[in-house]
């Protein structure tokens, strides 16, 4: 037998049996060994214990520092906790039954998870128990084996286990994807079926914790069993689960749902229904203040505004094709007698498309660049919701539009440019941009293979020209066509998916739109989706995390506290309040008998950027006492130039800052 292993350094090894990369790993040197998880065997992710054969295989050891590592460990994680869960009960009579449990690499707070049919539930107190009987697994250091099966022997080796959810899994495995052998992986007296790969042994697993329970459907719905999911987390290494737990508690202090509540931003309630955000006051006027920039610069840069309604007719979105691509996410249509129904719209672009079809146009008018602040309407499982970033009805800023091909690349760059400049002016400059293409083997894909190559063509065309860095990402494409997506990394590390551009030459086709050329013939348009900020809803969620409820100056509900220090000033209180309203600023006069101390104190929580307190002194030389939230007191200063300098600070949106113009 002939084996040559060839080595990322370009090396190679000769054997002449089947060897491990275990074995590999150790030849190459003790260190290499120690920190090795797994292995990629020919690009793949196998076990380090799986023996490699005749021919020649491209070997990689994958070990700490790698993220499939990481996987790898996540993956061994799940295992050790279900042996435990099954070692918990076991004095209890047993009858644990365990389903799946996925390590999640992209969850800002899990790292793993297990769903479980319990014979009994658990709670929070129950989770040391089962964590101190996973350390005791890891102490045991039990090899994990893979043994490979037929779908049947598998079966009937988890019927003996009494584990009747990993049956019907294999059942599907063979009816759905014709499955002829299954994985097992035991460790000791456990056994799970698992593709793996996984840690040679459970003394590898070494930092992990477990973080809460939740509830979870078998496999997602609601019409089955609800089983006990326990979320954990795991890391190599101890340093960075203690940054983890920090990340954490650091995301819940500035958790926007119960910010929101504090500072009266929003009202989510069971009244109205979940997932329909209302905007209280002071949230309105971020909300104002955001689509109000927004819409100055859509005009600047020549989109022209509509409004259209919030239903449409069924028959509009089958030849928009969003029904029944998209049927699983719709509200139920409205049967009204006149027609076969109406549906709340999941997207604006039908409706767009008819004011594009409205009149016949001319290759001299485009582009044309419709824009609207549409809300649309997504029915999302009632678990799937949260707060602002996770809702059944949201806005999209959203527009369409229509050009000829020539005139496509130049149009998608100016709206990576308007994207660019809206989380540059929101301070959200950590991104990275993701392309999104079709799968060529997903049918859920409208159009031809043509129209996909050309559309994902100009995207990389301009995304090339910019010099942008990005990754392609196979059937992440929207069905209509592929898009640019901008990730947007916020001030705690976590990502969101923001603004999105998405070129399509499907629905014009479908839609039938055309323009007239120069010849004097019809010639199809394309279209452009997008939508910079994704939602007002949704980013202002992100923000209020981002900036921990201190929002800058220009998106402050109320920008500047007027603080009297007794009555005998609440006259002059008021007229500096006028003066400021005057300039357009947003002031609140807190009048109550408290004592100035509160009062300041009261303004810093709801995090007022600025209070003008007035006394004697102030009243007398008609200035004001300048407090910043955070910078503590900036002196007096005369009223007039308060306002201006306040004035400038809004309008630059931070870029001048109130008082910092002498300075520099
Ligand atoms: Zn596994
Ligand atoms: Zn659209």
């Amino acid at each position: 037998m002939a084996i040559t292993i060839e080595l990322p350094d370009g090396t190679s090894k000769q054997y002449d049996a089947p060897v491990t990369p275990a074995r590999v790993a150790e030849e190459i040197s003790p260190r290499l060994a120690a920190a090795a998880v797994a292995a990629e065997v020919d690009g793949k992710l196998t076990d380090l214990t799986a023996e490699v054969t005749e021919g020649t295989h491209k070997v990689r050891v994958v070990t700490d520092r790698d993220q499939s590592g990481l996987e790898v460990l996540r993956h061994t994680a799940a295992h050790v906790l279900a042996q435990a869960v099954v070692r918990f009960f076991a004095d209890k009579g047993g009858g644990v039954q365990y389903t799946i449990g996925p390590p999640l690499m992209d969850d800002f707070q899990y790292g793993f998870y297990y769903d479980f049919d319990l014979p009994r539930p658990i709670g929070a107190e129950d989770l040391p128990k089962i964590e101190a009987e996973m350390k005791k697994i890891a102490d045991e250091k039990i090899p994990l084996e893979r043994i490979e099966l037929s779908a049947q022997q598998a079966k009937d080796a988890l019927t003996a286990l009494g584990q009747e959810y990993k049956c019907e899994m294999i059942d599907d495995l063979v009816r759905q994807e014709d499955v002829q052998t299954v994985s097992l992986y035991r460790q000791g007296d456990f056994v799970d079926m698992c593709r793996g790969p996984h840690l040679p042994d459970t003394g590898r697993l070494k930092v992990f914790k477990l973080l809460t329970t939740a509830g979870a459907y078998w496999r997602g719905d609601e019409n089955n069993k609800m089983l006990t999911r326990i979320y954990g987390t795991a890391f190599f290494h101890r340093k960075q689960l203690a940054e983890h737990l920090e990340r954490v508690e650091e995301a819940k202090r500035r958790d926007h749902r119960v910010l929101g509540k504090e500072l009266g931003l929003f009202l989510i309630n069971d009244t109205v229904g979940p997932g329909l955000p209302m905007w209280m006051p002071k949230g309105t006027i971020i909300r104002m203040e955001l689509e109000g920039w927004l819409r100055g610069e859509l005009l600047k840069r020549g989109y022209q505004p509509v409004i259209t309604p919030h239903i449409g007719k069924i028959d509009l979105y089958r030849t928009s094709g969003h029904y029944p691509y998209y049927e699983h996410g719709l509200f139920p249509t409205m049967e009204i007698g006149e027609s076969d129904g109406y549906l709340l719209k999941p997207m604006n672009c039908p409706h767009h498309i008819q004011i594009y079809k409205a009149t016949q146009r001319s290759y001299r008018e485009l582009p044309i660049r419709l824009s609207e602040f549409g809300t649309v309407y997504r029915f999302e499982q009632s678990g799937e919701l949260s707060g602002l970033t996770r809702v059944r009805g949201f806005t999209q800023d959203d527009a369409h539009i229509f050009c000829t091909s020539e005139q496509l690349e130049a149009e998608i760059e100016s709206c990576v440019d308007l994207t660019k400049l809206c989380l540059a002016t929101l301070g959200l400059d950590d991104y990275r941009v993701r392309i999104g293409m079709r799968d060529p083997d997903d049918t859920k894909y409208i159009g031809s293979a043509a129209n996909w190559d050309l559309a994902e063509d100009n995207i990389r065309n301009v995304v090339r020209k910019l010099d942008m860095n990005y990754t392609e990402e196979r059937g992440e494409a929207a069905f209509y066509g592929p898009k640019i997506d901008f990730v947007v990394r916020d001030c705690i590390g976590r990502e969101w998916q923001l603004g999105t551009i998405q070129v399509d030459y499907n629905l014009p086709e479908r839609f039938d739109l055309e323009y007239i050329g120069p010849d004097n013939a019809p010639h199809r348009p394309v279209m452009i989706h997008r939508a910079p900020l994704g939602s007002p809803e949704r980013f202002i969620g992100i923000l209020i995390e981002h900036f921990a409820g201190a929002f800058p100056l220009w998106l402050s509900p109320v920008q500047t506290a007027v603080l009297p220090v007794s009555d005998k000033f609440n006259d002059y209180a008021a007229e500096v309040a006028a003066r400021l309203r005057e300039a357009s600023v947003r002031v609140e006069v807190d009048d109550s008998p408290e004592k100035i101390g509160a009062k300041i104190r009261k303004a810093t929580l709801a995090k007022t950027p600025y209070m003008a307190v007035v006394g004697q002194r102030e009243t007398d030389a008609h200035t004001v006492a300048v407090r910043h939230r955070t910078e503590g007191d900036r002196g007096p200063m005369d009223l007039d130039a308060f306002a201006a300098g306040l004035r400038e600070e809004i309008d630059s949106k931070g870029k001048r800052q109130l008082g910092a113009a002498e300075e520099t």
